[in-house]
């Protein structure tokens, strides 16, 4: 188990965006939950500090429930090659896919292997009293020790799938052992919920900061050396410019991304597309990113020489957080249109950082993302993302039709302000902690 710092943040920071109301709603919020703890610590534990739309929300998280006096330690747990590749299979079936093939008994095995030396680190540091919170399938395999600690355990779930299908039957069955031992599971959709299901559950979306250095204001200028350091100068100034920004996952489906925009045409816009992700050597927790990457860089060399000139792949170092948050941030706010191409998402945090930046998005109506945009309101959503020809015609009608996309632009940004930010989020953690810690000084 390896400590990751934790800033602590101060909630009334927030109160020029989101109004003095709020601010205190959620004050008193994290105050009474500080309360109801008793001094007790709410531990949080994941598998990689940086990369990815978890590690993202915790630093924020963490950071305001530390500012409020809760004592809120950060752990990441240490895995091998091999249970990161099972893990991300376990990710894949949770989706609905097949990922690399079926988990077998070795892999239980080996999952288990990993299992029992963060437990013990973990153990030796959980009071009895305590809450764990653990996030996704690489950590809920800890959850019947800290149970025998005397912890209250929560499980937090970032992803599922729509509808079930065999593998998510395959995924589930994998982690249903552990799930007797979580007292609350926390879910981004009803729909992820398994049945049956040992424990109850909530439903939690994520949220954004819309102060960090991810989704903050940026000075244009700043911006703009930025995108030249991010090897982006070559865009002209005044073309459009087509961004997705994910992880290097066939999920994310980024060579379905380039075969669309391919298709639209290069006289009516010489748009360019970027393709963004983090330094594939730099997060850990993600083994099939290298492949990926090389997927796209591939297709990439293919091209012909007036194709390649327009398409970017934006390789992000993680080694400074704060500095890759602001390479996404001055990307992201240089976009024409943001599109988030995703087979499967299990919410996409980068559809609501665009949308909190007044982008009209173009994305795929699957998982979280259905919750954040009504089709043709907030965004615009694609019935079969999995078919080009629907993504190009709706990118060339975002990128033609200035109207529309002003439009969409603007009630994405209200409806991130009213449901996606952090304070609403920080409430409902306050009330799970205080519900648990009541429940434990019940028992
Ligand atoms: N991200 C980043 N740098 C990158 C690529 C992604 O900071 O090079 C961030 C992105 O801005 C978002 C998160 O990683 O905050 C991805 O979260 P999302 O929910 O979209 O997808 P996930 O990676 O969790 O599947």
């Amino acid at each position: 188990m390896r400590d990751v710092p934790v800033r602590p943040l101060r909630i009334e920071a927030l109160a020029p965006v989101i109004g003095a109301g709020r601010v205190a709603e959620t004050s008193m919020a994290l105050e009474s939950a500080r309360q109801a703890l008793g001094g007790h610590t709410v531990w949080t534990v994941n598998s990689t500090a940086t990369g990815g739309g978890v590690a993202e929300m915790l630093v924020r998280i963490l950071g305001y429930t530390s500012g409020a006096g809760i004592d809120s330690p950060w752990l990441v747990l240490e895995g091998d090659e091999p249970f990161f590749r099972i893990t991300k299979r376990i990710h894949h079936k949770l989706h609905g896919m097949p990922g690399d093939g079926p988990l077998l008994p070795g892999d239980r095995r080996h999952y288990e292997r990993v299992m029992a030396p963060n437990a013990e680190a973990l153990g030796s540091r959980v009071r009895p009293g305590d809450i764990v919170v653990l996030n996704d399938p690489q950590t809920v395999g800890l959850a019947g020790s800290l149970r025998d600690c005397g912890a209250a355990v929560v499980w937090r779930n970032h992803i599922g799938a729509d509808t079930v299908n065999e593998h998510t039957d395959q995924g589930w069955a994998f982690l249903r052992p552990y799930l007797g031992a979580v007292d609350l599971c926390v879910f981004t959709r009803q729909e992820y919920a398994p049945h049956p299901l040992p424990s109850p559950f909530v439903v939690m979306p994520p949220t954004i900061d819309p102060l960090s250095a991810k989704n903050g204001d940026l000075d244009p200028v700043a911006g703009e050396g930025i995108l030249e350091a991010c090897g982006l100068g070559p865009v002209p100034p005044g073309a459009p410019l087509v961004v997705q920004v994910s992880r290097w996952d066939p999920l994310k489906d980024p060579v379905g991304v380039m075969d669309g925009f391919l298709r639209l045409e290069p006289d009516r816009f010489d748009a360019h597309l970027a393709l963004v992700g983090p330094d594939t050597a730099e997060v850990a927790d993600d083994p099939e990113g290298q492949q990926v990457f090389e997927g796209c860089l591939r297709r990439w060399r293919a091209l012909p020489e007036a194709q390649r000139r327009r398409i970017h792949l934006v390789s992000l170092s993680m080694a400074d957080v704060e500095e890759n948050a602001r390479m996404v941030n001055a990307i992201q706010r240089r976009a024409t249109v943001v599109v988030q191409k995703s087979l499967a998402e299990g919410f996409g945090l980068t559809v609501t950082e665009a949308m909190w930046k007044r982008k009209p998005v173009l994305a795929s109506a699957v998982g979280g993302i259905q919750d954040q945009i009504v089709h043709g309101r907030q965004g615009w959503l694609l019935s079969d993302p999995s078919d080009p020809a629907e993504f190009a015609a709706a990118l060339d009608r975002l990128l033609r039709d200035r109207v529309l996309a002003a439009s969409l632009a603007a009630d994405a940004r209200r409806r991130v302000q009213e449901q996606f930010l952090d304070d609403r989020q920080l409430c409902e953690w306050a009330q799970i902690f205080e519900r648990l810690a009541g429940s434990r000084r019940a028992a």
